[in-house]
């Protein structure tokens, strides 16, 4: 049943029941009819039978506000031939309603109009059947099938967004709270794709219809505030438009030009997430010039900069790099009279209709048809990414909360050093960059070249920079890029990796601390009978000897309990009462073993280490003063760790030094630095008191506890070191 449709017959239209009505007296009808012109006669002719089909089928329902239902998806079609879609459209939005409302099934339709519409209905049916209101879960799985829906067949989504539209338009006789509740998911779901297919005129009614619902009151107040202040301002706007239009008929420009109007709801949105008031709000009026080809949207802006200041930073070239959706135009501010910021669009005929018809205008478009072929390409890209992204989260909403990031065009465009552009959301750094083009490289990566600057992973991109990506071999992601990515796809990678990896890193550990508290206690592990693993699987529930291993990896299980369990079987070798032995580490185990933030051991310091439950082994040094009191409070939960001999491994270490406040010392002392191989990761310094002395402060990448001592020789050969230390204090 659809939503809007009503079983029940007001008397006064159940007397004309029976009477054959004449589709040809029916105006709507007529104008319907006429929209159609671009179709061929025999196309013409499909459209009319369907249309008698529809009426039949629907003849006795009435919509709630006492209309025959038919009026509906007329107005669809209508609506669909005003896009000038295909004949198989056309049908479509007239039958939209047929399989749902009433007895006709779809191997009729098929049988009637040909398979293609019977699939645009079929696939409208099924979208009508989702409820988008329910928990967030199942709404990222109906989302899941509406972009599904959209990349098989795009005319269904068009054809379902002049549906909701014409709905909202008609819904003064339905329930408030139906309202309200279409209105929302409206605004959650349709106008969000109709935005992104670029269909800007109903993605602004979409949203005001909703708005009007929603909020009948603000919605009035708003509208009133703004008609008066259209009214205060004539006078300034009509001076700017005059100048406009003057200054490019001067320079011999054939241009048309508009008065941009802001929808209600932008209006509201831009109060509330900016917390404006109305007048702040509309201290931005927008104007938009309409040229014939792009050397002349050029020379339009070079004219208009030429007449009113333009506001640095505030031109946008979307000619050179289109949105994904396909939109193009020059964007700048300008300062009116009276110091009056205000907005300037210039674009081609061809680039204003995709503006404000999107992937329509690849129906409506003629001329372009490459264009629109290669829009569609775009667009069928984009939802395959999304699809993509779906299938590698492991978290439904979390999919969603993504796709709703996804789905609003606040995207930035950054280069590849082979000049492909990457279209990123705002706020995404490298780690997302790296994703995008590969999982490989976003796995390994390291650093970024950011216009030929090397900076850190976790540094936000801006529109137009040029990034290469740095990877190397042993590197892997860490928890802490959750926080610096934006894209669902680099996060759902991370995930993944974090999950896998890290259970195979804490496996192998798990493996090896039992091997050693094995071999402590006089036994070989491969010596054990099968019976023993048995029975500590039966206690600890496990299904796999390689889980017990993760568990002890992971701090979940104790390897000195365990081995005992193992121990205990009558059949089992018998234990000799050994010293504990140490374990053995190389720092290359990956995120099973962590070194501690606070003392950041290298090989050769003296270590320790403690297991934390789910958070495998953590190394400090002997002497690091956040464990001083841990160690004494709790000796046991220590286990003796010691470096495995040249480990060949860089360690990040970090170095005090106080230096004589000389111009250029800061260079010799990094130059230094680099002269002995090491790699400098960050520095800086104390600007708290400028004096005679200075104190920087270095993290550097040092292989041992030898190479390091190396170094800090090498620095207290330059005159202006007067102190230098290893630091390993805790973090501030
Ligand atoms: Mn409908």
């Amino acid at each position: 049943m659809n939503t809007l449709a009503e079983t029940a017959r007001p008397a006064e239209v159940a007397a004309a029941e029976n009477t054959c009505p004449h589709p040809e007296d029916d105006p709507a009808y007529q104008v319907f009819i006429d929209s159609l012109s671009y179709l061929p006669p025999e196309e013409l002719q499909i459209v009319r039978d369907a249309y008698l089909f529809s009426e039949q089928a629907h003849r006795g329902q009435f919509r709630l506000s006492g209309e025959a239902y038919i009026t509906h998806p007329l107005a669809v079609a209508g609506a669909i031939a005003e896009w000038q879609m295909d004949v198989e459209g056309v049908v479509a939005a007239l039958l939209h309603d047929v399989m749902e409302d009433t007895t006709v099934g779809k191997s009729e339709i098929a049988e009637r109009f040909g398979k293609p519409v019977a699939d645009l209905v079929d696939g409208l049916s099924k979208l009508d059947k989702i409820e988008f209101q329910s928990h967030e879960e199942a709404q990222a799985e109906n989302f899941r099938k509406m972009l599904m829906a959209m990349a098989r067949d795009l005319r269904v989504v068009l054809i379902k967004l002049a549906d909701r539209h014409h709905n909202l338009q008609t819904m003064a006789a339905v329930r408030a709270d139906k309202r309200r509740r279409i209105a929302r998911e409206t605004l959650e779901i349709y106008a969000p794709i109709a935005s992104r297919l670029g269909l800007n005129k109903l993605f602004q009614e979409l949203q005001d219809l909703s708005f009007q619902l929603i909020y009948p009151m603000r919605a009035r107040v708003l509208a009133r505030a703004l008609k008066a202040a259209r009214g205060n301002r004539r006078e300034l706007l009509s001076r700017i438009l005059e100048g406009i239009k003057g200054k490019l008929r001067d320079t011999g420009i054939d241009a048309q030009v508009f008065g941009r109007e802001k929808s209600l709801y932008s209006i509201y949105r831009k109060m509330l997430e900016k917390r404006l008031s109305f007048s702040q709000v509309l201290d931005v009026y927008g104007f938009r010039v309409v040229v014939t080809d792009v050397p002349t949207a050029y020379l339009a802006l070079g004219s208009l900069h030429a007449l009113y200041k333009p506001v640095p930073g505030k031109f946008k070239d979307y000619i050179a790099i289109p949105k994904p959706n396909g939109y193009q135009s020059l964007h700048t501010t300008l300062i009116g009279p009276h110091g009056t910021p205000f907005e300037l669009q210039i674009r081609t005929a061809a680039m204003d209709n995709v503006a404000q018809e999107g992937i329509a205008s690849h129906w409506l478009y003629k001329d372009g048809e490459s264009f629109g072929a290669e829009l569609q390409q775009k667009t069928t890209k984009w939802f395959h990414s999304l699809l993509d992204l779906q299938s590698t989260a492991g978290d439904t909403s979390e999919f969603f909360e993504h796709v709703k990031v996804d789905l609003f065009p606040h995207e930035i465009y950054v280069f590849t050093p082979k000049g492909k552009i990457i279209a990123l959301p705002r706020g995404a750094t490298p780690i997302d960059l790296a994703y995008a083009v590969h999982t490989d490289i976003g796995n390994h990566s390291v650093a970024a070249q950011i216009n030929f600057t090397l900076m850190p992973l976790a540094t936000e991109l801006t529109n137009g920079d040029r990034v290469d990506v740095v990877t190397a071999a042993d590197a892997h992601p860490s928890v802490a890029w959750l926080a610096h990515v934006k894209t669902g796809r680099a996060r759902s990678k991370i995930r993944h990796y974090l999950k896998t990896a890290h259970n195979d890193e804490s496996t192998a550990l798990g493996e090896k601390m039992l091997d050693q508290e094995l071999r402590a206690l006089g036994v070989v592990a491969s010596e054990l009978p099968v019976s023993s693993w048995k029975s500590v699987l039966r206690d600890s529930g496990n299904k796999l000897i390689k889980e017990v291993y993760t568990d002890i990896g992971l701090g979940f299980r104790i390897a000195g309990v365990v081995a005992r369990r193992l121990l205990a079987r009558e059949e089992a070798p018998q234990p000799t009462d050994k010293r504990p032995a140490s374990l053995i580490i190389r720092g290359t185990e990956g995120m099973a073993v962590q070194f501690a933030p606070c003392c950041q051991p290298i090989p050769g310091d003296p270590i320790i280490g403690s297991i934390w439950k789910g958070k495998g082994l953590v190394i400090h040094t002997h002497d690091c003063p956040a464990i001083r009191k841990a160690r004494t409070a709790k000796p046991t939960k220590w286990i003796d760790v010691e470096w495995e001999p040249e480990p060949g491994k860089l360690f990040s270490v970090r170095l005090r030094i106080m230096v004589q406040n000389t111009l250029g010392v800061l260079g010799r002392i990094a130059t230094e630095i680099s002269n002995s191989g090491t790699n400098i990761e960050h520095v800086n310094m104390d600007e708290k008191h400028p004096g005679l002395y200075t104190t920087l402060h270095f993290t550097v990448q040092v292989g041992s506890r030898t190479s390091l001592a190396r170094l800090m020789r090498g620095l207290r050969r330059i005159p202006e070191v007067a102190r230098i230390s290893r630091d390993q204090g805790l973090t501030a």
